[in-house]
């Protein structure tokens, strides 16, 4: 039984206490969204120029601890080294890009009769950010940077399971003379921080990222305030390999296996024309032996441990030991390790392949033609990434339009650049983060009219 006053994090390679930290009570957030609106009144009242050279600054400040915040990264999350860096990078260059933004935040000025009208973009306030444990770094980032560009304050509560990079990303923005209480982390259970945070009248809108059935949750509480919410949710993937691709490159395994797969834009639905569909399976049992599972902390490393013990039942469940699967290797001993998995055996509507399982496990499924591959790649009440492989540019278009997901890539398997829009259709999510547009989530659209027909002098 978990102590309701504290969190114990856990290095998920070796089942070792990392830290103990206090876990966050109603009171504490109470008392942390009130001290945040009086620290946005002032933040809000500087010029956008002074904002974002603290931004910028506090940029500066991340890139000096990139390592640092790296390392505690693998440690408490037990992401590979070389990912964790991205991370920390990630977290930096948007903070570069949302600076920017503060200067950018521009109304409109439409043309009326009898006067002007003109448009501000003004701060929503306290934004309150919950964030996950699969990338605790960049969601925290995602969430909060373009709010405190856009002149908000942000009260961020991160997992249960992953606080440190956020906690330490907190001590920096006040090393880089953010101002005290703008931007607060608050570690601390969800059903009692989480909750706190989305019912507390003085938090002006929630950015939640986490799993499907909590989100629901938020959005229907989130609701009784009329409170406005981005939703980041769940995904489970299609990549729709047609035979005419670049095989190699689109059954890439680290498409579905980074992060262990634990990665809300995993391709774990591996969907392979049926006439190469053999040649494929031959494919990724190679790739999948070819793995190297171990130690997060050593440069060789490809792919570390799952989360947690709690994640690791989950992920079990769906891969019975007599399962038809191609399996790769994983260590044994302490540490929340499962092996690199492609489950062969399944039908289209079995419960591994329409639900997220969050490890590192994919399904492969066969598919006749174009519209045989759109209608499975459609099949899941998700919609938030995948992949498109083909020779036929008109085909690759014609796909990319029917698939009904927010991240596309065609010949890839990109999805996430801190400079495009992210986020999902269906019960992926709500909004949309990163990108151009990412301030305006973080303001209210003020139209001002003033008449030019006051009396002549
Ligand atoms: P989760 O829903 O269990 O928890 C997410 C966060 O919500 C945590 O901070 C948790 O403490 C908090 N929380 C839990 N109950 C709450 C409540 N009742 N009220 C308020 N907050 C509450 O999700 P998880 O297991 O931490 O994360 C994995 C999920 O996140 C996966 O489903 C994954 O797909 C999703 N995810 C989505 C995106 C995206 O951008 N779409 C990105 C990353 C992860």
């Amino acid at each position: 039984m978990s102590d309701p006053h504290e969190l114990k994090v856990l290095n998920p390679a070796t089942e070792e206490v990392v830290a103990t930290v206090p876990a966050a009570t109603a009171e504490d957030v109470d008392a942390a969204v009130v001290a945040a609106a009086r620290a946005q009144t002032r933040w809000a009242a500087l010029p956008p120029a002074d904002r974002a050279r603290l931004l910028r600054r506090f940029a500066d400040t991340v890139d000096g601890h990139l390592e640092e915040l790296a390392r505690l990264e693998v440690r408490e999350a037990g992401h590979t080294v070389g990912n964790a860096r991205w991370e920390a990078g990630n977290a930096r260059d948007l903070l570069l890009y949302a600076a920017g933004g503060a200067e950018r935040l521009l109304g409109k000025q439409i043309p009326v009769p009898g006067g002007w009208d003109i448009t501000f973009e003004e701060p929503l306030g306290v934004v309150g950010v919950i964030a996950p444990w699969n990338f605790p770094m960049p969601i925290a980032a995602w969430g909060s940077f373009p709010a405190l560009a856009a002149g908000n304050a942000v009260v961020l509560k991160p997992a249960e399971t992953t606080p440190l990079t956020a906690l330490r990303l907190a001590e920096l923005a006040l090393e880089a003379d953010l101002p005290q209480d703008l931007f607060q982390v608050l570690p601390g259970h969800g059903h009692t921080a989480g909750r706190a945070l989305v019912d507390h009248p003085g938090v002006a809108k929630i950015v939640f990222t986490g799993s499907t059935r909590t989100g629901r949750e938020v959005m229907e509480r989130c609701a009784r305030l009329v409170k406005p919410v981005t939703l980041e949710l769940g995904g489970k993937s299609p990549n729709v390999v047609f035979a005419d691709a670049d095989l190699k490159a689109a059954l890439d395994p680290f498409s579905f296996l980074d992060n262990s797969g634990q990665d809300c834009c995993a391709r774990t639905r591996v969907l392979v024309q049926e006439t190469v569909f053999e040649e494929a399976r031959a494919f990724l049992a190679d790739a999948l032996a070819a793995v190297v599972v171990g130690d997060p902390a050593d440069e060789k490393t490809q792919m570390g441990p799952l989360i947690s013990a709690q994640q690791l039942d989950r992920v079990r469940s769906y891969v019975p030991e007599d399962a038809p699967a191609l399996r790769g290797r994983a260590p044994d001993g302490p540490g929340f390790w499962f092996p690199p998995t492609v489950l062969t055996g399944e039908r289209p509507d079995s419960a591994a392949a329409r639900e997220e399982i969050f490890g590192p496990v994919a399904v492969l499924l066969p598919f006749t033609d174009e519209q045989d591959a759109i209608r499975l790649a459609n099949d899941t009440p998700y919609g938030l990434s995948g992949s498109v492989w083909t020779r036929d540019i008109g085909r690759a278009l014609r796909v990319s339009q029917a698939v009904r997901a927010g991240n596309l890539s065609v010949n890839s398997h990109s999805s996430v650049r801190y400079w495009t829009p992210f986020g999902g259709f269906k019960q992926s999510g709500l909004g949309r983060e990163l990108g151009p547009d990412a301030l305006t989530a973080f303001t209210e659209t003020k139209n001002v009219f003033i008449s030019t027909e006051g009396t002549a002098q």
